[in-house]
């Protein structure tokens, strides 16, 4: 539900939600102040985003001056509860954001919601002072965090991770390279994961700790902003920790659980990656639907050949999809249930379908579609990535296919389960 700040920063919203039931008990409608919501982060993307994307990513420049737009109009680290500053808006609400700032520009949308994906494990696992100290942070002043756990040897491994943090005393020392991490050149702070029981044989489940760790502590190494394919406003870098110490209330959780923290993020964060992947495949099929309405072949525009007009037919059809599963991806959460196997689902189907939309729309583009003058071959580099990050879409299956499987061992069936 919408918080009383959100409504106060949004003249126009209405209050109370919508009871937005059919009589079969489902409803494909948001809610009135989720519908509001809507129209805010469209019109700030619109006059905020899409004007600055192609600048952003000629230039690589972090969209600093968008992010404290973005903070100043609420559309900020909306989950952080109220009791912490923060709007304490659900993940449905972030979902609607995300898909919006994925059609703007992915780039700038990938520095925003880094900042989920840094806080959510916070949310989850930190004690109150914690929560007060970090959350409290982000919603006063418009900052970036990142969540730390990649390293050059271990991506979808997560428990081959070999950065270590020993204690000593009351606080814990921390050695290791982290890799591919989103926002960590200006992170305020980072969600940190290293291994705190040396032995091999311990499992993940007890290995690992989980820590949140000022941005500025002595030791950390930030490496030159990595040059990618695409999102190339968002900030990548390695990050080295050396002898960095970390006073141990900042443990997030128990000692020894961290795997579990950084794994259940996930289930709060997939739904957010996949609504911007889903912004873009939308920002694809209307480049090229515009495109195929104008440009003329043989005398007819080309959305009047079969060829060209089932390319867009089938974007759509996966947009559609994508959006169904990632609302029922948040709405899991929002209802309390484990969420994990909604958001591989909706990860994996919206990351596959965003790549197949801009990969379509530069076919609908022809020529000009290979070329920086027009806007479907950014769509295609920034659309990689959602195949990768946040686990891949291989992992995502991996993740399904052990699901779906336990299913049918326990009922005899998927279907009928
Ligand atoms: C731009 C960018 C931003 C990122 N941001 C962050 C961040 O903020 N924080 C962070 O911690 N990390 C971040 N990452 C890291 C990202 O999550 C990892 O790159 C990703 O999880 C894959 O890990 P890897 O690169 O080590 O590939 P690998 O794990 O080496 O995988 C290589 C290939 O093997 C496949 N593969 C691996 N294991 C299996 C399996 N069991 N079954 C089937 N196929 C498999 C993979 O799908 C992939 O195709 C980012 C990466 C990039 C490129």
């Amino acid at each position: 539900m919408l918080s009383s700040k959100l409504l106060a920063r949004v003249p126009t919203a209405v209050n109370g939600l919508r009871a937005a039931h059919s009589a079969s008990g489902l409803s494909f409608d948001l809610s009135d102040e989720h519908l509001q919501l809507q129209s805010t982060v469209r019109q700030f993307v619109k006059n905020e985003v899409i004007p600055k994307a192609a600048e952003h990513d000629r230039t690589m420049e972090f969209p600093w001056e968008i992010i404290k737009k973005a903070h100043a109009a609420g559309l900020l680290n909306t989950q952080v509860p109220e009791e912490y500053g923060g709007l304490g808006l659900d993940l449905v609400a972030d979902v609607i954001i995300g898909e919006s700032f994925g059609y703007g520009c992915t780039g700038i949308g990938t520095a925003i919601m880094a900042n989920d994906l840094a806080s959510t494990p916070v949310q989850i696992a930190g004690s109150d002072a914690i929560k007060k100290k970090f959350l409290g942070r982000l919603t006063e002043e418009p900052l970036v965090a990142a969540y730390c756990v990649t390293e050059p040897g271990a991506g979808s491994d997560v428990a081959g991770l070999k950065t270590r943090a020993e204690k000593k005393g009351d606080e814990y020392i921390v050695n290791g390279n982290k890799m591919w991490i989103t926002n960590g050149g200006h992170a305020s702070f980072y969600f940190l994961l290293a291994r705190t029981d040396p032995d091999p044989k311990t499992p993940a489940g007890k290995a690992f700790t989980a820590f949140v760790v000022e941005g500025d502590s002595p030791g950390i190494v930030k490496g030159k902003k990595e040059i990618n394919l695409g999102q190339r406003c968002s900030d990548t870098r390695a990050i080295t920790f050396e002898d960095v110490r970390i006073p141990a209330a900042q443990v997030l959780g128990k000692p020894g659980e961290g795997f579990k923290v950084a794994m259940k993020t996930f289930d709060k964060t997939r739904p957010l990656v996949a609504a911007a992947a889903i912004g873009l495949a939308g920002r694809a099929l209307d480049e090229s639907a515009r495109y195929a309405l104008e440009r003329k072949t043989f005398g007819v525009p080309i959305a009047n050949h079969q060829a060209v007009s089932f390319l867009l037919a089938d974007m759509a059809t996966n947009i559609e999809l994508g959006r169904l599963l990632t609302y029922r991806s948040a709405q899991e959460v929002e209802l309390g249930r484990s969420g994990s196997y909604y958001a591989s689902i909706a990860k994996r189907f919206a990351a596959d379908s965003a790549v197949e939309a801009a990969t379509n729309a530069i076919q609908i583009f022809g020529g000009a579609g290979f070329n920086t003058e027009y806007p479907v071959e950014k769509l295609y580099r920034d659309s990689k990535i959602f195949q990768i990050y946040e686990g891949t879409s291989q992992v995502q299956r991996v993740i399904i296919s052990r699901q779906l499987l336990q299913k049918v061992k326990d009922n005899g069936s998927y279907f009928f389960a």
